[in-house]
């Protein structure tokens, strides 16, 4: 990471674990290990827990996302929650395009893009997830499989707009699985994906955007993660649904 060039950020994602009571219980053992963060912690919780964790974050450093958003403001969609619905309720970041939500739900680059779009307009910050799976690892493509989901995903999107967007590199290899990327691995896609942004939007813009990795980063691994230049941050998935350590990974981002 460079704090003097871009924001460290460490966003825990819940994926579908913790009631409304659940999440405020994690959130009031959280919020007093993580109240001195040197950098931006964001919580990404399931829907349902917004309520909750943007009340008992309220006033504090902890900044409250969701984890998807759909791409129209109102209409006859389903189970969908609409970019507008969060701004309403105080919700300042999203999760778009997690591969979770790319294998089991359909989520391709083009609808990325239009979330992506969307989530911007109504002034969110995205958190945008990239990766590749163990197979184009091993056919050798990730950085040219990598590059194109985010030009796809930043098509439309102006460079005063890539100042609210976050990339996550996710090696879908690495994610729930405890097999973590080497820092040099997760440190090359990260400067892949910002070689990518300087082609896009120039080199200063690149410099500015932050790049997490994500993908079984825990207490242990998160430093060295952390060490590359080029690894401005985290997504955290199982790690986060503790409070301790979650709060380590924090730390760690000094
Ligand atoms: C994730 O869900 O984005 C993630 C990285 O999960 P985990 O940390 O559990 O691998």
């Amino acid at each position: 990471m460079n704090p003097a060039l871009r924001k460290t950020v460490i966003a825990g994602n819940w994926k579908m674990h913790k009631t409304p009571a659940e999440a405020k219980a994690l959130l009031g053992e959280l919020l007093p290990l993580v109240k001195d963060a040197a950098c931006q912690v964001i919580v990404c919780v399931p829907f349902v827990d917004l309520p909750a964790a943007l009340e008992a974050a309220a006033g504090t450093c902890v900044a409250v996302g969701a984890q998807n958003c759909h791409w129209e403001t109102s209409g006859a969609f389903t189970g969908e929650i609409s970019p507008a619905m969060l701004t309403s309720m105080g919700v300042s970041h999203v999760i778009l395009g997690h591969s979770e939500r790319r294998t089991y739900f359909g989520e391709t680059d083009q609808t990325v893009n239009r979330r992506l779009r969307a989530a911007l307009q109504a002034g969110l910050c995205p958190i945008v997830c990239v990766g590749e799976s163990l197979e184009q690892r091993q056919q050798g493509i990730t950085q040219e499989f990598v590059s194109m989901q985010v030009k796809i995903a930043l098509q439309g999107v102006s460079r005063e707009e890539l100042r609210r967007v976050t990339f996550a590199y996710e090696p879908i290899w690495a994610i729930g699985t405890g097999r973590t990327a080497t820092a040099e691995q997760a440190g090359e896609v990260c400067a892949g994906i910002r070689a990518t942004l300087a082609a896009l939007y120039g080199k200063e813009c690149a410099q500015g955007t932050t790049i997490q990795y994500g993908g079984s980063m825990n207490a242990g691994n998160a430093a060295e993660l952390l060490a590359q230049e080029d690894v401005d941050g985290g997504l955290i998935g199982g790690a986060s649904l503790k409070a301790p350590d979650f709060a380590a990974i924090v730390a760690a981002a000094r």
